[in-house]
């Protein structure tokens, strides 16, 4: 591929990566792809794929989120990926946390969200316990299989868009002309870096300012008990101090003073309950958020099982443990993501919140837009917690 010139090269075969490439093919642009790895290994294929819309942040990251759902709905049969399931169940295990979900559903995000009694939980979710005080029922959210999912979608942009994907391959260095590679020049009109957590390797001073580092969260495949099929994302009280979108009402404020009282380890650890399904009657069972410049590769045990204390709460039970594995992903103390151009032609593209899954498409179109024609550079985004 040395030789050959390109409209646009992308460092970073993650989604963000792959949300740039769509939206370059689909303006015909000819896009090579470039990775390290030999297949997506990094936060892309650790997450949940769960794409969330309800409890993002209100304004830019929630509309990004309700965009790239429409996004994933549209290539997902394209591409072969399987949509597991749609929407989300936040369960309220205490009154502080069903008058959030009150707030919430009143506020405009909840528009096409349903407050239900506690008692229905069991009914809208087989094998939850009694005794919640109400559920909210979002119908927004996709979950789909980060790990057959970011294979396909770039097996797809391939076949059906001619997008280069050059594997085994590191980007060096990035110029207004191209990238050095491991395997030599790229020429390249326009250049986006979507290196993830890596902010040492390209424009590395010109990241720091940023201050970012990294978050590490240790995740859980399992197999529930009494062959339940988990056929929505569940959330509980945790996540309602966690997700922006609920954690900035001013109701939230009641639910945080009882959790720090009741649940102190759980909010040191950054534990919160994420429950996806999987085709195959599994489910993915998360997770904790550790800070760290390089965190290091250890999953603490008593970190799974706040987890799945958590879990326990909702069904009465724990699952049995298939995998278990740590993420990392970037993260800054003022904004979910950002956007930086150290040249005319170069942009630097990072998700610096647990969001890239359900964000990116939107991000892609953005970025591509302001470098390759219509639309403009996104502002970065700002909020008030590291995330
Ligand atoms: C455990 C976990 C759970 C999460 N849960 C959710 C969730 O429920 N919902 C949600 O929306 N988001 C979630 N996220 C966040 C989301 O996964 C990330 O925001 C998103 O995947 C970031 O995508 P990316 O493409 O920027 O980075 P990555 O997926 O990390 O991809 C970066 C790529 O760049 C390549 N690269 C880096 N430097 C170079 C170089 N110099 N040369 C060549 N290649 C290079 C790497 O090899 C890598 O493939 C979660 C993340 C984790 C870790």
């Amino acid at each position: 591929m040395t030789g050959k010139t390109f409209d646009l090269a992308i460092v970073g075969a993650g989604i963000l990566g792959v949300a740039c490439a769509l939206a370059a093919a689909r303006s015909g642009k000819r896009i090579v792809v470039i990775d390290r790895d030999a297949q997506a290994n990094g936060a892309s294929v650790r997450n949940f794929g769960f794409i969330t819309v309800t409890g993002q942040q209100a304004g830019d990251c929630w509309r990004r989120a309700m965009r790239s759902r429409d996004v994933w709905d549209e290539i997902a049969p394209q591409a072969g990926v399987d949509v597991v399931h749609e929407g989300l169940l936040v369960i309220a295990r205490r009154p502080e946390a069903a008058r959030v979900l009150e707030a919430f559903a009143l506020s405009a995000m909840g528009a096409g969200c349903r407050l239900h009694e506690g008692a229905t939980a069991a009914r809208l979710q087989p094998g939850l316990r009694s005794g919640f005080e109400a559920v909210l029922e979002s119908p927004h959210e996709r979950r789909v299989e980060s790990r057959d999912a970011l294979p396909r979608l770039a097996a797809w942009l391939e076949r059906a868009h001619g997008v280069a994907f050059l594997r085994n391959t590191a980007a060096l260095g990035v110029t207004r002309h191209g990238v050095a590679t491991s395997r030599g020049e790229i020429s390249a009109g326009a250049v986006v870096v979507c290196a993830g957590d890596d902010f040492h390797t390209l424009f590395s001073e010109r990241i720091a300012p940023y201050r970012l580092t990294r978050c590490k969260l240790q995740m859980l495949r399992a197999r529930p008990r009494g062959g339940i099929a988990v056929r929505r994302a569940l959330m509980t009280d945790l996540s309602l101090a966690r997700y922006l979108g609920y954690a900035e009402l001013p109701e939230a404020q009641a639910l945080r003073r009882r959790l720090d009282a009741e649940q102190s380890a759980h909010l040191a650890a950054g534990v919160h309950l994420i429950v996806v399904g999987a085709a195959d009657g599994s489910m993915v069972v998360g997770d904790s958020h550790v800070y760290a410049d390089t965190p290091d590769p250890f999953a603490v045990e008593a970190f799974d099982e706040l987890i799945l204390d958590e879990y326990e709460a909702l069904f009465g039970d724990r699952p049995a443990i298939e995998e278990r594995w740590t993420g990392t992903y970037a993260s800054a103390e003022d904004r979910l993501m950002l956007v930086d151009a150290p040249y005319p032609n170069v942009r630097i593209a990072i998700v610096t919140s647990g969001t890239g899954a359900s964000t990116a498409f939107a991000i892609g179109e953005e970025i591509v837009g302001g470098l390759l024609g219509a639309g403009s550079t996104p502002a970065h985004e700002s909020s008030m917690m590291r995330r």
